[in-house]
C-alpha cells in the first residue's frame, strides 16, 4: 500500500469511528412545536431512556401548551381556574421570580400581546396604538392569583410560557438522562442541553447561529458537563411591514416587539429554564442592561450579538468560546 492510501484509510478509519459504529444513539421526535433531537451515550439499550424522556416532554406539553384545549394553561386563559400540576407551580413561581429580578423584561403574562400582533395565528399585522395600550393593562404577574392551592388569572390576563417551556423541559430531561445512568445531548428548536460528560471525555461542542445566516454557525462554544445553552433571536420568527421587522419576542414595558439592536442573546447556565427566560429578557433588555445585569449575576455567561454584527462574549465563557471572526470580551 503506498503511504498517500494508507494515510486515506487511517483518516477514514479516524472519521468514522475504528469499530465503525458511534458510541451513541439518537433519536429525533416532534414536540412544543419544534423539531426536537436527542443523542445519548453511554446505553446499548436506548429505547426505554428515549421513551422516558419524550413521555416527559409530553406531559409537560399538556399541561403548558397554549393551544391545547385541555392544557392547564389554556383552561387558565379561558377564565377558569385551576388547581396546578407540580411542574406549572414551580414553573409559575420561577417565572414571577425571573420577572421581578428582570425588572419586567421576562413576563409570563405576555400572551394578550402576542395575539395581538399575530403570532399565535401567523396572521401578522401592527395593531393601533390603542390596541397596544389596552393590552398593557392586563400584562402583569400581579394579575396571577393563588388561592386555596388553586390558580386563576384576573381582568383576563392570560398565560404564555413559550419562553421559557422548552428550558424548563430540557432540565426536566436531564434529570430523567442522569438518573437512566447516561449522559447526552438534548436540542429542543435553540435549546441546547448537555447531560454528563462523554464517555471519551472530549469536549461537547455547540455551535450559535449566525443570524444573518441562521443555517450556519458564526461561533461554537467547547463544554464540560451539563449546561443549558439557549438562543434568543430575533430572527428566529418575525414579519416585515414598511420596511420594518417586528419580532416574535415583545417589550412587556412597551408592548412593541423589541427593537433594542441585538439580534441575538445566547444564555449558558446550569438551569435551562433560566437559560431559556434569560435569554428571552436580555434580548428585550439590549446590550447595555444586559451587559450591567451579567455584571451584577453570578449564575449564567453570555454571547451577544448586535444588529451591526458586533460579537460580545462574556469572560467567563471565553477560553470556552471560537469564533473566526473579532469579538470583545466583556470584563466584570
Ligand atoms: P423561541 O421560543 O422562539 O426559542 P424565546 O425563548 O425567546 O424564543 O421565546 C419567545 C416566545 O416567548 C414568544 O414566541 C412568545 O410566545 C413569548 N414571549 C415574547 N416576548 C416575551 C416576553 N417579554 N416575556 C415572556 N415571554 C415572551
Ligand atoms: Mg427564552
Amino acid at each position: 500500500m503506498t503511504k498517500r492510501l494508507l494515510a486515506l484509510v487511517l483518516a477514514f478509519l479516524l472519521l468514522t469511528g475504528c469499530a465503525g459504529r458511534p458510541d451513541w444513539q439518537e433519536t429525533e421526535f416532534f414536540a412544543m412545536d419544534t423539531v426536537m433531537k436527542l443523542r445519548l451515550y453511554g446505553t446499548e439499550e436506548p429505547t426505554e431512556v428515549f421513551g422516558t424522556v419524550i413521555r416527559g416532554i409530553s406531559a409537560l406539553e399538556n399541561v403548558l401548551s397554549v393551544t391545547k384545549e385541555e392544557s392547564s394553561v389554556a383552561r387558565l386563559n379561558r377564565g377558569e381556574a385551576v388547581t396546578p400540576s407540580e411542574d406549572l407551580r414551580i414553573l409559575l413561581e420561577k417565572s414571577i421570580a425571573l420577572s421581578e429580578r428582570t425588572d419586567g423584561c421576562l413576563d409570563p403574562t405576555i400572551y394578550p400581546l402576542v395575539k395581538l400582533w399575530g403570532f399565535t395565528t401567523g396572521e401578522y399585522r401592527v395593531p393601533e396604538e390603542t390596541e397596544v395600550q389596552n393590552a398593557l393593562k392586563i400584562i402583569g404577574s400581579q394579575y396571577i392569583s393563588f388561592e386555596n392551592d388553586m390558580i386563576s388569572l384576573k381582568n383576563g390576563t392570560q398565560l404564555d410560557f413559550g419562553a421559557v417551556a422548552k428550558g424548563y423541559a430540557a432540565e426536566v430531561c436531564a434529570k430523567m438522562i442522569r438518573e437512566a445512568g447516561c449522559s447526552g445531548i438534548l436540542t429542543l428548536g435553540g435549546n441546547i442541553q448537555t447531560v454528563g460528560e462523554k464517555p471519551d471525555g472530549s469536549d461537547w461542542r455547540v455551535g450559535i447561529t449566525d443570524p444573518e445566516q441562521p443555517d450556519e454557525s458564526i461561533a461554537a462554544l467547547s463544554l464540560q458537563g451539563s449546561h443549558a445553552v439557549v438562543t434568543s433571536g430575533g430572527y428566529q420568527r418575525y414579519f416585515e411591514e414598511n420596511g420594518v421587522r417586528y419580532s416574535h419576542i415583545i417589550d412587556p414595558a412597551t408592548g412593541y416587539p423589541a427593537q433594542t439592536g441585538l439580534s441575538s442573546v445566547t444564555i449558558v447556565a446550569d438551569s435551562g429554564f433560566l437559560a431559556d427566560g434569560l435569554s428571552t429578557a436580555l434580548y428585550v433588555m439590549g446590550l447595555e442592561a444586559a451587559t450591567e445585569f451579567w455584571r451584577d449575576s453570578d449564575d449564567f455567561e453570555m454571547v451577544l450579538i448586535t444588529q451591526e454584527g458586533e460579537i460580545h462574549v462574556s469572560e467567563g465563557l471565553s477560553s470556552r468560546f471560537s469564533c473566526e471572526k473579532e469579538y470583545q470580551v466583556i470584563e466584570k
